[in-house]
């Protein structure tokens, strides 16, 4: 059997006993050679992240406010940690060291990467495992530019010297030595780069749901759990807005081809979801993988005649777009009419400057905004080439009384976006759901 990397998030290592569980899973299955941890996070919804906390004492020293009782929490959640959990390390060392990097300026990203590091030197105690410092493993180049294939050569070697290893996650150095941090959530990409390098045989990825569900448990009550996906279709749902997984943690597991199975620590005997390059297994007449939305959304509709038979029209818009740093979500195309779809958050109140500039540029006979738009992808490769899906679709959304502004088929045909207004978008979800979940 092959070696398995298993990465655990925050609330599967927010306190001792979660710990506890952690390693009756890698004790039990025998195979996890390369564990992952994330910082301690929430142990009860009103909770603080250990992530947070760190950053906290951070904007506190920028803004010459006193930090010390917040970094005393921290010391105290791992020092209670450490004590129930019967280990006995030099703690207080690390933390000294910590707040002297803290006093001197050091920067959010070291700060930040603090709680993983800690978490890491104390699992790997705990399970009697190797600690690799995640700094020596992954890479950043000066700019804070992911370093891909050199970081895939320094695990591959650095791993051949350790047989089982506990490794933080989140966080890596650029070549001067420096701490550089992923984004929020990034623990999930050290792991799939830890399976990657090692071409694991699964890369786990333990959280507190037992995978992905069909929909969002907020709008739909008990959706269904997916048991397969593939990477393609969990990219579009998570870029979508499905988010157990961090989006960067599908790439390095899908070149490596490696399966990534979402399991849930709090339920072992869930088999979760497994992520494979395969489409989906569909249950018998069932069609779609899952849904998932966002709102906040801009539509720009432009109409201009004989606008198909003219050069450099996208060009440009694309070009105005480019200026403004504003990434295109979605660009649907008719005849003579294009929409652009933009997030909110990118244009950032500029919307009239935009408009202005598409004005000027592209002389549209006519263009219209429609604001607060939201999206919706019904995704999965049981809908490509299976005729009436659509039909449904729309059925559904119109007996629900929801108006579809906008619609784009991406070429796979696997995915069918719906723009809809804010204020339906609930609806429209339960609709879907309903037409197509039995
Ligand atoms: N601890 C980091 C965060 O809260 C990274 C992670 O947990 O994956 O975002």
């Amino acid at each position: 059997m092959g070696v398995k990397v298993a990465k655990f998030g925050g609330s599967s290592v927010a306190d001792a006993l979660q710990i506890e569980k952690i390693r009756k899973i890698i004790e039990e299955d025998g195979a996890i050679n390369y564990v992952v941890v994330s910082a301690p996070g929430k142990r009860f919804d009103e909770d603080s992240k250990i992530t947070d906390l760190l950053y906290l004492c951070k904007t506190h020293i920028e803004h010459k406010i006193p930090y010390e009782q917040i970094f005393q929490v921290i010391c105290d959640r791992f020092m209670a940690v450490e004590v129930n959990l019967g280990i006995d390390l030099d703690l207080r060392k690390e933390f000294d060291i910590i707040k002297k990097n803290l006093e001197e300026g050091a920067s959010a990203d070291y700060i930040a990467s603090r709680g993983e590091y800690l978490n890491a030197i104390m699992v790997a105690a705990y399970l009697g495992f190797d600690f690799i410092d995640a700094a020596s493993l992954v890479k950043f180049d000066e700019k804070g530019r992911f370093m891909e294939s050199l970081t895939d050569k320094t695990i591959k070697k650095e791993l051949a010297n350790h047989e089982k290893a506990v490794i933080p996650g989140f966080y890596g150095s650029r070549l001067d030595g420096s701490i550089k941090t992923f984004s929020r959530g990034g623990s999930d990409i050290t792991g799939a780069l830890i399976a990657r390098a090692i071409e694991a045989e699964v890369y786990e990825n333990w959280t507190d749901v037992s995978g992905f569900l069909m929909a969002d448990p907020r709008i739909i009550k008990d959706p269904k759990p997916i048991s397969t996906i593939s990477y393609k279709e969990l990219r579009e749902l998570s870029y979508m807005g499905a988010s157990v997984l961090h989006e960067d943690a599908i790439y390095p597991a899908r070149v490596a081809d490696i399966p990534i199975n979402i399991r849930n620590t709090n339920r072992p005997e869930d088999p979760g979801t497994m992520i494979t390059a395969e489409p989906a297994k569909l249950e018998e007449g069932q069609i779609i993988t899952g849904i998932a939305g966002s709102r906040d959304f801009t539509v720009i509709a432009i109409y201009k005649s004989l606008l198909s038979s003219e050069r450099g029209f996208i060009r440009r818009l694309a070009g105005i777009l480019e200026d403004n740093d504003i990434t295109i979500e979605h660009l649907p195309s008719g005849i003579d009419t294009l929409s652009v779809v933009l997030s909110n958050k990118a244009i950032d109140g500029r919307l009239e400057e935009i408009m202005d500039e598409f004005d000027r540029q592209l002389k549209p006979d006519h263009m219209e905004a429609f604001e607060n738009m939201a999206l919706i992808a019904t995704v999965g490769s049981g809908m490509s080439f299976r005729p009436g899906v659509s039909a449904k679709l729309f059925t559904a959304l119109a007996d629900a009384g929801v108006n579809i502004r906008m619609i784009d088929q991406g070429s796979s045909e696997m995915n069918i976006i719906v723009g809809v207004e804010n204020k339906d978008f609930e609806e429209a979800i339960k609709a879907i759901y309903d037409a197509f979940v039995f």
